[in-house]
């Protein structure tokens, strides 16, 4: 299973996508390119359900 994000869809302007076979890791590149590129240096409960909420598996 393969899972995927778009970082646009919880970041209205972002081109940046994820994609990754396991839902942590995922988790974990969104989560560092949030704090680099958005700088969200923690994710807080409400935008970790956000962001799960837009991840597609395929
Ligand atoms: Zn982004």
């Amino acid at each position: 299973m393969t899972f995927r994000l778009a970082c646009g869809d919880v970041m209205p302007g972002c081109n940046a996508h994820f994609e990754s076979n396991d839902r942590d890791s995922l988790m974990q590149e969104v989560a560092a390119h949030a704090s680099v590129d958005h700088g969200l240096h923690t994710i807080d409960a409400a935008t970790a359900d956000t962001v799960a909420a837009h991840i597609r598996a395929a």
